[in-house]
């Protein structure tokens, strides 16, 4: 299993923003909505599924496009999103694109690589964390991955208690990287 302690996940989006700008090659990588959202868990393994979902949406979407990472919160929920404007995924290949080594068609990529392991991973990093993956795609238009974790919410009084709620609060707003 992994660590449970509280991990900052605006802080995440902005240094796997960062880390992937050098990979963006023509495609506008940026932030959109963004709050400050604390969740229970494991940063690192938390970095490396934002980073396997951003890492995707710029293989996967043609010089000129936009791949947009958002945060939200709801009341038990944290939604961390990446949405792109890339080539999509077929109604029929979506059901199956959590399988370990599924690629719908690599030829389609704009970059040749990638094992078809990324997102069985991110999956089972997600739900690692009592949280899921949602995808919602349209072939030519574009997809959009959504992480779900619970929330901290219940129990922000005592971390606020030791510092922890108040410091995520201090980077809250709009930021954007570029
Ligand atoms: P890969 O290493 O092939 O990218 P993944 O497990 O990360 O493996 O993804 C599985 C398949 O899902 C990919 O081969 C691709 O067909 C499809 N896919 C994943 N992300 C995207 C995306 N953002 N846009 C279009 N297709 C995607």
């Amino acid at each position: 299993r992994p660590a449970r302690r509280p991990v900052e996940l605006d802080q995440i989006v902005v240094d796997v923003v960062r880390q992937a700008r050098s990979l963006a090659d023509g495609v506008q990588l940026g932030i959109a909505a963004f709050v400050p959202v604390v969740v229970q868990g494991d940063a690192d393994r938390l970095r490396q599924l934002l980073l396997i979902l951003v890492e995707n949406a710029l293989r996967y979407t043609p010089a000129g496009g936009k791949v947009t990472v958002g945060l939200h919160a709801e009341t038990d929920e944290a939604l961390l999103s990446v949405a792109d404007t890339g080539i999509g995924i077929a109604p029929d290949d979506l059901p199956r694109i959590f399988d370990r080594f599924y690629r719908a068609d690599p030829a389609r990529s704009r970059v040749a690589g990638g094992s078809g392991l990324g997102l069985a991973i991110a999956k089972w990093i997600a739900e690692a964390h009592d949280g899921r993956i949602e995808v919602t795609s349209q072939l030519g238009v574009g997809s959009t991955f959504t992480i779900v974790l619970p929330q901290v919410g219940a129990t922000a009084t005592s971390l606020e208690s030791d510092g922890i709620y108040a410091q995520a609060g201090e980077a809250g707003g709009r930021r954007d990287v570029d």
